[in-house]
């Protein structure tokens, strides 16, 4: 098979590969889409923090966020047959320690990331192997672009849960990558009065109202402060999810939060943040909640998209074939005022 693989940073090759087979429990499943994220191109470019602290094994296969059809079944697989259309998790757990058999397979300490950190081979590729107990079908009426988006809307919801929005809260995002694009439109799903998105660029601003949120900041235009007083007015925002990775906004949120609220945090940063006014946090009596991943989301979120509440497909700002798999990741560089998910199509 094919395999896009990732030797080091800034060395991806298209090679060939041995087909996986699939052993006890686990199913064999053509990739149909992958998604480009963020997090790859950061490991593809070797900026990644994890690829500087040598917690990125090499060679490696990249590739999370992927939708495919079931190929060929390990004995004891019950949960999926030949020919169904699944979407896998972005880990893979142990299965058998306390907290697997719990549910609580994200704090398995045995976890492997699927295509990012110590990771089992991921989804740039024909085939992707995985244990059946991490697929999740991807109903009928939803299609694999749709799928292959399930992650990145996975964890805005997470974000958007961790971050407790209400109905007829006030609700800011900051920055408009697919996850807080997602987000934004979450929160509105969760009944918020009104949510608005800070950004840089407009073109993804104007994605984002499209999808039905409420008011767009161009900081490039405006402050952030400034922008909350005018689209915000008295009611102030009372939970805002942070997902553009910025140190500087995560710091400037916390003086413009409503008192009690809450901040969701869901980005990596490059950089520590520096001059932290931990009085302030105290003062305001703010939360800040981490979101470290897309743990149990991947049922509602699949139900939205079955539903028709969510379709994320009108992010997809770019499409390549697997051999081009290089050139969606460079193009990741030049093209970031118009790009907001590249797809890599790799079978129809
Ligand atoms: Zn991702
Ligand atoms: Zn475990």
């Amino acid at each position: 098979m094919q395999v896009a693989r990732l030797f080091g940073p800034n060395d991806l090759k298209l090679i060939e590969m041995a087909k996986p087979v699939p052993g006890l429990g686990e199913a064999l499943c053509k990739v149909v889409r992958a998604g480009v994220c963020g997090t790859d191109y950061a490991i593809y470019t070797g900026e990644f923090s994890f690829v500087k602290n040598g917690m990125v094994k090499f060679p490696m296969t990249l590739g999370h966020e992927w939708s495919g059809i079931v190929e060929q079944i390990g004995t004891g697989v019950t949960n999926v047959k030949l020919g169904d259309r699944v979407v896998g998790d972005t880990g893979v757990s142990c299965g058998s320690c306390y907290e697997c058999v719990m549910g609580n397979y994200g704090k398995c300490k045995s976890i492997h990331p699927v295509g990012t950190i110590n990771a089992i081979d991921g989804a740039y590729a024909e085939y992707i192997l995985m244990p059946a107990r991490h697929l999740f079908h991807l109903p009928d009426n939803v299609s694999f672009d749709n799928g292959a988006m399930v992650e990145p809307a996975a964890t805005a919801l997470y974000s958007v849960i961790q971050a407790d929005v209400r109905i007829g809260d006030t609700v800011l995002v900051l920055g408009s990558g697919p996850i807080g694009i997602a987000a934004a439109k979450l929160a509105k799903l969760c009944g918020a009065s009104k949510v608005g998105i800070a950004a840089r660029k407009d073109f993804k601003l104007q994605k984002t109202l499209a999808l039905g949120v409420d008011v767009a900041i161009n900081t490039t235009k405006i402050s952030l402060a400034d922008g909350i007083k005018q689209s915000f007015g008295d009611w102030g925002v009372d939970k805002i999810i942070e997902a553009s990775g910025s140190t500087e906004l995560f710091k400037e949120s916390l003086g413009l939060i409503n008192l009690g609220g809450i901040i969701s945090v869901v980005a990596f940063y490059e950089k520590m943040v520096d001059k932290f006014d931990i009085d302030r946090f105290v003062f305001g009596d703010v939360k800040i909640h981490a979101v470290g991943g897309s743990l149990g989301m991947y049922k509602p979120t699949l139900r939205l998209m079955a539903a028709g509440m969510l379709d994320m497909t009108s992010l997809i700002t770019g499409r390549y074939t697997l051999s081009q798999a290089r050139q969606a990741l460079d193009d990741m560089q030049i093209k970031g005022d118009t790009r907001i998910k590249s797809m890599l199509d790799i079978s129809k």
